[in-house]
This record gives structure tokens, C-alpha cells and sequence, in this order.
């Protein structure tokens, strides 16, 4: 078979009541396939509100609908919508397979466009596809909108809720996790970090799906546990340990930084210079040269040394498996830091003993949820946030949070040209 444009055509985008006649290649600068399409003769329109088939009175202007590129040349259909009068709608705007509403683009383009988004930014998607940054996100605002209202709900028993900081102006945005085993997603995302955010959250969850949860995790903010007992009463909420490490590298840093404060009064600032880093990563992600900085630093007796080594032997809390003994040494610790007159690290301390059952109820919850369930999704988002060089609006954030994390479906036409 000899292959021409409208044989693809035919391929990809089956439309039994419609036929493209003339393709061309325009003769302008900005060179483009031309597809001009028009309905089977006799053929009826559809109604978009009822769906029956009806007769035509008259054409609308000429619309352009922007399809997949080939091999990068610009594809539009051009074609004249029809009215109908339909017998129990009145007069209306026929509908047609390739696209929705009054989108410039085609529905195939559409989730070929979306799908790209889920793996480079948007402003990246519009550069490569020669389209513009608001078609691109029109596409995904559309993949989003058709994958939230499809979602499963089934089998939800764990939650994590998280906040990120994405804006100077804007602050907070508060992030709801499915964190099970079986599925990680982000399921809900809502402006701010407030009781209202959190109460609307519930709100769109629904009661009976909160009460059937096992396990909330959450950081130590006394709003969201409130409200967690009283909406998810019979699930246990935990904390994660990304929460209490994120306090006690807060408490080093402000050790480190009042340390270096008196130090440079007495001359000596050039021990903890460039330290900041030996102290707030993982040793073994450390360079080479970290590693010797931070031998050098642990060679002195050094406020800042104490704090990073009272930090360090908290982690072996969550190698325990029994919650009593775990509970032991959490008291000794406790203790230890209260003895050591480092005042950052004693504020851990003291909300680490007023929240010591919470801080347990992780090892209940230890077979059921991974350690780091909530940071592993958190990461993720701060990795959307940075690759696409901010967000103008929160909305926009929202959406591309959903398109990203949210594991949502995409029918079949997603896959056509992807
Ligand atoms: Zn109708």
C-alpha cells in the first residue's frame, strides 16, 4: 500500500461518520499539514447534551484543531462544525471524535501532549513540541481532571500528611499521601498548612473511607493531631522519622551556628568553617574530604560534635523491634540530651517526651508501612517543584502535583501516539 498522510491518518484516528479529503502541505513560511475534513455525506451530527443523532441546518465558521506533529511539521485539522436541531436540546454545536469543547486542540494531541508532561516539565514539553506552555498545561489540566474522577478508593488504610514550602509569597501547601505498601500516590493536595486545609481534606475524603483507615503518619503540629483523632478515630497516628530528623538537623544547625558565633569572638572561627554539611548528611554520603573534616571535628570536644553524636545515636531507636525496649531507650536519650546543656537539642528532647506514645506507635505500624513512606513522596514533589523553575499559582502546582504523583488513569487514546 502506498502511504500517504491520510492512510496514517486513517490508521491512528478512526472516524466512521467523517472523512479527510484534501491533505497539503501549505506553500507559507510556517509550513504545515493541512487536513481538511468534512462529514460522510448524509451522515447526522450529534447532540453534546443528549447524544442523539440529528439533523444539520447550517455550518459554523471554520475551525483549525491543532493534531500530533510528523516529524516535527505542524498538523491541523480544519473543519465546519455543524448546528443541529435536536429535538429535545434546541439548537446546538454538533459534537466531534477528535475533540472536546472548544480545546484548539485535538483530544489525541491532548494526552500525547499530557503524557509527555509526566516526564519533563511543562515549559520543556512546550519547547520540544513547538506548543505553547498554556496548551501543554490545558492538556494536563484536562488528564488530571479525567484521572481524578475515575480514581479507586478501594483499600486505602494508610495516610501520610505532609506539608511542602513552595513559595516565598504563596508559603505552604499541604500534601495528603496514600502510603499502604500496595500503593504510594499522592491523593490530595490543599493550599496553606491550616485546620481548615486539613478539615477539608476529610471533607473530600469522606467519613466512611476515614474511618476505615489503620494508619495516619504525621508531624508533631498539634492541629493536625487533633484533628486526626477526631475524623480517622480508629486509625493510629504515627510519626515519621523524617519529622524528627528534620528537628534534631534544625537543632545542630542552631548549635553549629551559636557555636561559630563565639568562636569567631575568641578567633578560632576556622574549625567549623565549611562544616555545615559533615553534620546535617548521612556519613556515608559524605565525600572524601567531608569524611576527613569530620574526623578532624570529632577530634574536638566541640558543643557542635556533642549535638551531631547525641543525633547519630538517636537513629539506633528504629532498629529496635520491641516498642518497650525502644521506649527505654528513648527515656535514656531524653535524659542524656537533658544533661548536656545543649539548648536546641533539649527542645527536641522535651517534645520528643511529650509525644513519646505517638513516637511508639511506629512500631505497631512497622510491618505495614515503610520507614520514610511520607519523605519518599515528599522528595518526589520537591523534585516537580524544582525541574519546572517554580509555580505561578497555586493551582498550577496542584495540577502538576496530581499529574506526577497522583498514579491517576489515562484511557486507552493516551496510548495511541505515545
Ligand atoms: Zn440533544
Amino acid at each position: 500500500m502506498q502511504l500517504t498522510v491520510k492512510t496514517l491518518l486513517n490508521f491512528k484516528e478512526d472516524y466512521p461518520l467523517f472523512i479527510s479529503r484534501d491533505v497539503r502541505l501549505t506553500e507559507k513560511k510556517d509550513r504545515r499539514i493541512e487536513v481538511k475534513v468534512d462529514a460522510r455525506c448524509g451522515s447526522k451530527g450529534v447532540c453534546p447534551d443528549c447524544g442523539k443523532k440529528c439533523p444539520g441546518y447550517d455550518q459554523l465558521p471554520r475551525r483549525e484543531f491543532i493534531h500530533v506533529p510528523i516529524w516535527g511539521v505542524a498538523v491541523v485539522f480544519l473543519y465546519r462544525l455543524r448546528r443541529l436541531q435536536c429535538p429535545s436540546c434546541g439548537v446546538v454545536a454538533e459534537v466531534v471524535p477528535w475533540s472536546t469543547g472548544k480545546s484548539p486542540l485535538t483530544t489525541s494531541y491532548a494526552w500525547y501532549l499530557s503524557e509527555w508532561a509526566k516526564l519533563l516539565s511543562m515549559q520543556e514539553v512546550a519547547r520540544q513540541f513547538r506548543s505553547t506552555w498554556h496548551h501543554v498545561f490545558t492538556s494536563v489540566e484536562m488528564a488530571v481532571a479525567w484521572g481524578r474522577e475515575r480514581m479507586d478508593f478501594t483499600n486505602i488504610t494508610a495516610i501520610g500528611v505532609d506539608e511542602i514550602h513552595w513559595s516565598t509569597k504563596l508559603g505552604f501547601m499541604t500534601l495528603v499521601y496514600q502510603i499502604d505498601n500496595h500503593c504510594k500516590r499522592l491523593l490530595w493536595c490543599g493550599e496553606k498548612r491550616t485546620e481548615k486545609t486539613i478539615t477539608d481534606f476529610f471533607d473530600w475524603f469522606g467519613e466512611a473511607r476515614s474511618l476505615s483507615l489503620n494508619f495516619v503518619c504525621s508531624d508533631m503540629w498539634k492541629p493536625y493531631l487533633k484533628l486526626i483523632a477526631q475524623r480517622a478515630k480508629n486509625a493510629l497516628n504515627i510519626l515519621d522519622r523524617f519529622h524528627i530528623a528534620q528537628k534534631l538537623s534544625k537543632a545542630i544547625d542552631e548549635v553549629r551556628a551559636g557555636e561559630t558565633q563565639s568562636l569567631v569572638k575568641r578567633g578560632m572561627e576556622v574549625v567549623l568553617k565549611h562544616s555545615r554539611w559533615c553534620f546535617l548528611k548521612n556519613p556515608e554520603n559524605l565525600t572524601d574530604k567531608q569524611k576527613v573534616k569530620l574526623k578532624d571535628l570529632l577530634a574536638c570536644n566541640l558543643k557542635t560534635i556533642r549535638a551531631y553524636l547525641l543525633k547519630e545515636d538517636f537513629q539506633n531507636f528504629w532498629d529496635y523491634t520491641s516498642a518497650t525496649w525502644a521506649g527505654k531507650f528513648l527515656d535514656q536519650w531524653c535524659t542524656q540530651v537533658m544533661r548536656s546543656k545543649l539548648e536546641p537539642m533539649k527542645k527536641v528532647a522535651k517534645t520528643i517526651r511529650a509525644h513519646k506514645q505517638l513516637i511508639l506507635n511506629w512500631f505497631e505500624a512497622k510491618n505495614e508501612i515503610s520507614l520514610g513512606a511520607v519523605e519518599g513522596q515528599n522528595n518526589k514533589a520537591k523534585v516537580v517543584i524544582r525541574k519546572s523553575y517554580g509555580f505561578r499559582t497555586a493551582k498550577v502546582l496542584e495540577i502538576s502535583l496530581y499529574h506526577k504523583l497522583g498514579k491517576l488513569q489515562v484511557p486507552e487514546l493516551a496510548h495511541v501516539y505515545f
